[in-house]
């Protein structure tokens, strides 16, 4: 009864984010009531394994009692502070030290936002004053890659290249240029590694030669592309990329809002490619969804010029939000609960998960697995050997997602039929033991549906 007042009220009063809105009025929202460890469960009491930790965001798990401890705590003790006229709060200070100490290289200076789409915004406006800084103010182009996920906010949505993200919206700006996707399933120039690396080399050194190397201001890339499908390039590719970057004295930003705090296995993705970037951004699980976080790293050499340029006039950018205090006590308690064995649980279960999507191949519809530690695809197709996607007529997004929500399992059904995963870290083996098994289930109904077996024919 209350679920279905809950229903019509909110049909009736809430937007929901990425929605058709006339779609969602017919289908109507799923409420869910209460989360404990990897388990999600519905108003309805249906309880689920939630293999996408949220939005690839809650990588500690559900209901740590220490998070809503130091949430609590900070709460009382000081709800807010601004960092504006030079005030601030411990909990803000302690997390960008902590911060600084675990980031690659020379990132050491933290800008805090609200999340993933305002930190992207933040590194634009930086990089359009570095530039300013340094006397290139004509270094305004920006470059990122096709199939790419950089936010929403109005700047960000123009660097993603997704195209339900453009459609109506009078983005990309004519500034934003992209390249496309190293992606290895589906690559012009096939799967092999270094064929795939020498062409995202060419591509970008063309693009950034048609631009103009003295109009190029940055190049954004994600660890592992996550909207777009978890496309995992080749290793040793995003170093390659960075170093053309460098070469070129273009700034290189990583995007690790998914790929960051745990979700490839150590801290930050860009430890594992073995890259200094000048500038990350991150989110999501730097407070594990539990209140919204997102972070902006930027290199000594970058804050230095900014800092010198702007002397004691105020850099102008900034949010009432800003190291919001509450944000930052759970950021702290959260590095703890990954440092104190998460990060290690997350290695183990990842592996166990990759194992185990690797065993789906032999399905007839399972034409590519791919991951990294806690994140990963698998992508399906109606013919392996031409790699023909599913047929969209069919909406096999939506169906699967609601076959896999029956049999108890939350995953991303991405529309052009990848299925991805992002588990929290806690995983037990029972966890991901149900992820595969309702995975499997899934799979073989989905072989049942008429468009998908006229498909095959
Ligand atoms: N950048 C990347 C790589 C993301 O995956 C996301 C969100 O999924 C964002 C930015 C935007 O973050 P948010 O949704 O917190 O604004």
């Amino acid at each position: 009864m209350l679920a279905n007042s809950l229903i019509e009220l909110d049909r009736a009063h809430l937007i929901h984010p990425v929605s058709s809105y006339r779609g969602h009025e017919k289908l109507g929202v799923r409420v869910l009531r209460s989360a404990k460890g990897a388990t999600v469960t519905e108003a309805s009491g249906h309880q689920l394994v939630d293999g996408f930790a949220g939005l690839w965001c809650v990588n500690a798990g559900y209901g740590h009692e220490s998070i809503v401890e130091a949430a609590a705590r900070q709460m009382r003790e000081l709800p807010y502070a601004t960092g504006y006229f030079d005030l601030g709060c411990e909990a803000a200070i302690r997390l960008a030290a902590e911060l600084a100490d675990r980031a690659p290289g020379d990132l050491n200076h933290i800008y805090f936002t609200l999340g993933g789409s305002d930190a992207v915004d933040s590194t634009v406006r930086f990089i359009r004053y570095y530039w300013h800084a340094k006397g290139k103010p004509e270094r305004d182009q920006f470059i990122s890659i096709e199939q790419g996920y950089h936010g929403s906010s109005t700047v960000g949505a123009g660097l993603t290249a997704l195209p339900g993200f453009h459609a109506g919206f009078g983005v990309p700006f004519d500034w934003q240029h992209k390249i496309p996707s190293p992606y290895p399933y589906r690559n012009p120039v096939g799967t092999n590694a270094d064929a795939i690396i020498a062409a995202s080399i060419r591509d970008l050194k063309s693009k950034i030669e048609a631009i103009g190397a003295e109009r190029v201001a940055a190049f954004y890339a994600e660890p592992i592309q996550g909207s777009g499908g978890v496309i995992v390039p080749p290793k040793g590719w995003i170093k390659a990329i960075r170093d053309l970057c460098s070469q070129y004295d273009i700034l290189f930003i990583a995007d690790e809002v998914i790929t960051g705090f745990g979700r490839t296995g150590p801290l930050f993705a860009c430890s594992q490619d073995e890259i200094v970037p000048d500038f990350m951004t991150t989110a999501k699980g730097l407070t594990s969804g539990y209140v919204p976080m997102g972070a902006v790293f930027m290199s000594d050499r970058v804050y230095n010029v900014i800092a010198d340029a702007a002397g004691n006039t105020a850099v102008g950018h900034g949010y009432t939000y800003s190291a919001h205090p509450v944000s930052a006590a759970v950021g702290l308690e959260v590095l703890k609960l990954y440092e104190g064995g998460l990060l290690e649980n997350g290695v183990k279960a990842g592996a166990r998960l990759m194992a185990g999507l690797e065993s789906l191949r032999d399905h007839p519809l399972v034409g590519d697995v791919r991951g990294r530690g806690m994140l990963a695809a698998v992508e399906l197709v109606v013919d392996k050997i031409k790699k023909t996607p599913l047929p969209s007529a069919a909406m096999p997004a939506r169906r699967i997602f609601d076959r896999a929500w029956e049999n108890g399992l939350v995953i991303r059904a991405f529309s052009h039929g990848v299925l991805g995963y992002a588990p929290p870290l806690c995983c037990t083996d029972d966890d991901i033991d149900a992820i595969l098994e309702r995975t499997r289930k899934t799979l073989d109904q989905t072989l049942e549906d008429p468009d998908v077996r006229e498909a095959m024919r």
